[in-house]
């Protein structure tokens, strides 16, 4: 499946926010967000000035954030959309819950990787069983009961290593438990709204999609 493969700090600036999408940098004072905080390009700094943001531009701005934020595409992110669309319930909510539910944020989540990319990696290069068995694919949906771990030899990665070691990283979310030593973890639950970030409206974007 295809992704982005640009320079992702871009994506940060514009957003105005970190979107943590480039591992254990993200949680220095290097990030560039931190030193630099308007969108980039020539007229970033102007932009930065404007005050008033039509309601169609925050949407779209809001839209943007999400889909980066998980590393998805246009196309890929709108299927999810029309899949919550049609399930019962909040379509926000639901949105939020498959994005938060695809094995590779499950990884990031449980702090195995330091960014969703190096998640994605991990679950791509075969390094990642879900009940017993091999998952390779990162949109995988992961359900509650569902045991994921580290392939045995994958378990020394040093890439592992440093994303548990690193004293900033997310904390583990509690519909997830993990045993550090052992790399295996378990969905105990379905993740709920309250679970999610409220830095996310994501009504703004359910009103971009129904126009
Ligand atoms: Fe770059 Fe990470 Fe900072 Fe985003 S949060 S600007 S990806 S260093």
């Amino acid at each position: 499946m295809a992704r982005y493969t640009g320079p992702v700090c871009k994506l940060c600036r514009r957003e105005g926010q970190k979107l943590f999408l480039k591992g254990t940098k993200c949680y220095t004072e290097k990030c560039p967000v931190e030193r630099r905080q308007y969108p980039p390009g020539q007229h970033g700094p102007a932009q930065a000035r404007r005050r008033k943001q039509s309601d169609y531009a925050l949407q779209l701005r809001e839209k943007q954030k999400v889909k980066r934020m998980y590393g998805l595409l246009e196309r890929q992110f709108r299927n999810l959309f029309d899949t919550a669309a049609r399930e019962e319930g909040v379509t926000g909510e639901n949105l939020l819950v498959r994005l938060e539910t695809r094995l590779d944020n499950v990884i990031f989540r449980l702090g195995l990787a330091s960014s969703r990319n190096q998640a994605r990696q991990l679950v791509r290069h075969r390094h990642v069983e879900v009940n017993g068995g091999v998952v390779d694919i990162p949109s995988y949906r992961v359900k509650p009961g569902d045991d994921i771990a580290l392939r045995t030899a994958s378990r020394e990665l040093a890439l592992v290593d440093e994303a548990l070691e690193s004293r900033n990283r997310p904390g583990t979310v509690e519909w997830l438990t993990l045993d550090e030593k052992k790399r295996v973890a378990r969905m105990v639950r379905r993740p709920t709204r309250d679970d999610i970030s409220a830095e996310i409206q994501e009504q703004l974007i359910v009103e971009l999609y129904s126009k």
